[in-house]
């Protein structure tokens, strides 16, 4: 196991016994695909409060374009979608795990279209299956064209806020895991949340699932919403659970590039449409780059645009679906996008941009959705299931979010047998005495940016030693004067979180001398079977 600096346990002072109190059975931090799908399985066995920091409607799923994949055409095989997802993972895939996912997402797809899931049919009825980049069949399920996500989230949230047992918590942001001491083994017990209008909370929980969502925030580029700055990793990490293959995010090629676009994704479906990617004279660069041109895999299209940007000093690479009949009526959340920045498909070119977009690694989990940290669950894109290894196959998150997020509910429940009738353990006292820093004033929005262009710059899509090991000393020379204050809002608490999680990024990417999947180090170009295994994250002894 790696460790980086010794991280505070707690981002705040407090005395557990000051603050109001609350109780439930599982305590789901997320209201995304994960955490909203723990809460439907774990209301079966009990109360559940499920939170999210902003509203319920702006979380990475509801952002979802391209889809979901799961064998629902007779022609296709639950071997080949485990195929496909093992090669996309590079060698680095948890093979048990793929097969659980694989084979048990039907069932929970099925179980959508029962709770309301509308998605594209043929006039017959007939579920309309896409194929995309890594996929040997067509099974990739959509909702509206590109709004996918959107109707994932709809349906959950409706059913959540049908269920009786379910408390939903908007605008509650979750600082930190509570353990009733810092020693190994010391159990999660709930968490501290702070709410604008009731301020700090203790919420005290027999079981609580972390499905708190990605780190894209922590790149200056990025496809992810606002909200997707790691506090989940963060909070895990300072409560002594494990980080698993935290060297490898996902970076998508495609994303709009104009000031205030906010880098929004351009999904692949456009290019298996037909389009081309430009460079600034107007020509295809991917020809010749990999035999599939402009729909090779999701890393050899952003590796290729930055080395075709280098080589042309900047400038712009562009999108051009000029050529593609009707592109306006096929991809309308596309048009939509495009008509805010007056742009048309159909006519102009589209600068676009590569941008960070998964979070591979996370909280390590086992097949029970469990962390090494008695009481924590994890679910979803923060937690590392094993499914993608080295790199994600497009389309299967949403899944592994429905899949894992049902298992973690159900586990959660294992802990006290589901039994309703057991009293639950009474809260512990819990004080975190921080003394405030004596080193001034800091302009926090400064620190932020530094950090997203430092991990944009160094620990992006091309990668080397010499500029991993300088970022990581920058991130710790940071990281000192700002992990040590104590800040009263969400914005300094997530900006300490991303530092945490930048550092280990930046170290485990340093450490991963290779290249695989996700992850390139021009230094070290070659897959190399010594590192073909997962490294691992924690606070180390404590
Ligand atoms: C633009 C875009 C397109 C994508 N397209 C696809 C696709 O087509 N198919 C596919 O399979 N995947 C796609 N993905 C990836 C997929 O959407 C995500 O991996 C998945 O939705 C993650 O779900 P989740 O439940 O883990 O997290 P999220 O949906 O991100 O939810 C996280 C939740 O945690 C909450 N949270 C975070 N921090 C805190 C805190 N401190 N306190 C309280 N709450 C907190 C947030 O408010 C949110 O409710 C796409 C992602 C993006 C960004």
């Amino acid at each position: 196991m790696h460790s980086v600096f010794d991280a505070r346990r707690f981002l705040i002072p407090f005395r557990s016994s000051l603050l109001p109190q609350i109780f439930t059975d599982t305590l789901v931090i997320g209201g995304g695909v994960a955490g909203l799908r723990a809460a439907l399985a774990a209301a079966q066995h009990g109360e559940v409060i499920v939170l999210a920091k902003g509203d319920f409607k702006h979380t990475n799923t509801a952002w979802a374009q391209g889809g979901v994949a799961t064998v629902l055409d007779p022609q296709d095989t639950i071997e080949s979608h485990v195929q496909d997802t093992l090669v996309a993972g590079a060698d680095a895939c948890d093979e048990s795990i793929v097969r659980l996912v694989v084979e048990q997402g039907p069932r929970r797809i099925e179980e959508m279209f029962g709770w309301g899931m509308r998605v594209d049919r043929d006039q017959g009825g007939k579920v309309l299956l896409g194929r995309e980049g890594g996929h040997a069949a067509h099974r990739i399920i959509h909702a509206g064209g590109d709004a996918t996500g959107a109707e994932v989230q709809r349906v959950l949230l409706e059913r959540v806020k049908q269920t009786a047992g379910i408390r939903v918590f908007a605008n509650c942001f979750a600082l930190d895991l509570i353990t009733p001491n810092d020693s190994e083994g010391s159990p999660v017990m709930g968490a501290i949340t702070h709410h604008p209008k009731f301020g700090l909370q203790m919420i005290w929980a027999r079981s609580t699932i972390l499905a708190a969502g990605g780190s894209g925030v922590l790149f200056r580029e990025t496809t992810n919403p606002p909200q997707a700055t790691a506090d989940g990793l963060a909070m895990a990490y300072r409560a002594g659970a494990l980080l698993a293959d935290m060297a490898y995010m996902q970076f998508h090629p495609t994303t709009l590039y104009l000031a205030g676009a906010s880098r929004s994704l351009i999904t692949e479906a456009i290019r298996g449409a037909g389009a081309y990617l430009l460079d600034e004279a107007k020509n295809r660069f991917m020809i010749g780059v990999h035999p599939m041109a402009e729909l090779a895999p999701r890393d050899i299209v952003s590796q290729a645009i930055v080395r075709q940007l280098a080589r042309q000093g900047g400038g712009k690479v562009y999108l051009d679906c000029r050529h593609i009949e009707g592109i306006n009526e096929r991809f309308l959340g596309f048009a939509e996008l495009l008509k805010k920045f007056d742009l048309n498909a159909q006519t102009d070119l589209i600068p676009i941009h590569p941008a960070a977009h998964y979070m591979v690694g996370g909280v390590k989990t086992d097949a029970s959705a469990r962390t090494n940290v008695p009481g924590l669950l994890a679910a979803g894109e923060v937690a590392s299931t094993g499914l993608h290894g080295a790199n994600r196959l497009a389309s299967n998150s949403l899944l592994e979010g429905l899949v894992f997020g049902a298992i973690a509910g159900e586990a959660a429940a294992d802990g006290w047998n589901g039994s309703r009738s057991l009293p639950r353990p009474g809260p512990v006292s819990i004080v975190s005495d921080i003394r405030p820093s004596d080193r001034g004033e800091l302009d926090l929005t400064d620190v932020r940016s530094s950090l997203r262009s430092a991990m944009w710059k160094n620990v992006g899509i091309e990668r080397t030693g010499a500029k991993l090991q300088g970022v990581a000393e920058m991130i710790d020379f940071w990281g000192r004067y700002t992990l040590d204050k104590i800040f009263d809002e969400p914005f300094g608490w997530e900006t300490q979180n991303m530092l945490l999680v930048g550092a280990v990024m930046a170290r485990a990417a340093l450490w991963r001398e290779e290249s695989r999947g996700c992850h390139l180090r021009l230094d070290f170009p070659q897959r190399r079977p010594e590192f073909a295994k997962q490294d691992v994250w924690g606070k180390g002894k404590r």
